[in-house]
């Protein structure tokens, strides 16, 4: 996890003054701010850093807020803007879900009777068209969902012990998933098969 994350602002003066927080503010809030305007701190942090999941944890939220400035600074209103999912799963969308109006029709009912603008004005309907796009844009498919868990496992399994891998999977499976020629070449050259467990 990276120790700090910064953002580039180019907040209109109106809204920068919205941001900036006092100068005896706690350094940095448990949402990461801090009297730097655009300067968010991740970790350190006192609250999160006694444990690897908590750190984690504290990331996911300092990252949310970092989207919910950003889309203040574009006009959003705190209500809309920190309303936000990483990612959908497409298979698990059913039919209504694949209509745009069904998402218009949800933002209005969501922030319509709340919302610091009018829900005519062009300003609710540009936010909410761009909290449509968004909340679209989090689907991933199938084949993608598949692709990232296979580009994880490979980042993963690049810092696992190699003899704990052999150790814990199945030998047949292990010697399946190696190149033949791999295997043929090393049986050549060093007169002996790698060792695996059953
Ligand atoms: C002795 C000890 C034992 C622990 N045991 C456990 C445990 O058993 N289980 C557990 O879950 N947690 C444990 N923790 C806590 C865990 O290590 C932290 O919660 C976790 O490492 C926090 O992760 P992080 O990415 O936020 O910060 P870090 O892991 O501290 O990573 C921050 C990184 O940012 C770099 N950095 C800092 N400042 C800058 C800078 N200005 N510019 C560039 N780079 C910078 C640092 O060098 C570091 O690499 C332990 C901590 C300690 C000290």
């Amino acid at each position: 996890m990276e120790s700090t994350a910064t953002r580039r602002r180019s907040t209109p003066a109106s809204t920068a003054v919205r941001h900036t927080r006092s100068s005896t503010a706690k350094y940095a809030d448990a949402d990461g701010r801090t009297p730097v305007d655009g300067l968010y701190v991740v970790s350190p942090s006192e609250e999160a850093d006694t444990q690897a999941i908590v750190a984690a944890g504290r990331g996911a939220r300092v990252a949310r807020r970092v989207i919910a400035d950003a889309r203040i600074d574009d006009g959003w209103w705190e209500e809309a803007a920190r309303v936000f999912d990483w990612t959908r799963r497409e298979a698990e969308r059913d039919d209504r879900w694949a209509d745009r109006e069904a998402w218009v029709e949800a933002f209005e009912d969501r922030h319509a009777e709340a919302a610091p603008v009018d829900p005519d004005s062009e300003r609710f309907r540009r936010v909410s068209e761009a909290a449509v796009d968004d909340s679209l844009s989090s689907y991933v498919s199938r084949e993608e969902v598949e692709a990232r868990a296979e580009a994880a496992h490979e980042t993963l399994a690049a810092h696992l012990d190699v003899e704990a891998i052999v150790r814990a999977v199945d030998g047949t499976a292990l010697l399946d998933a190696v190149d033949d020629d791999l295997i043929r070449e090393h049986v050549d050259g060093e007169g002996t098969v790698p060792e695996v467990s059953d």
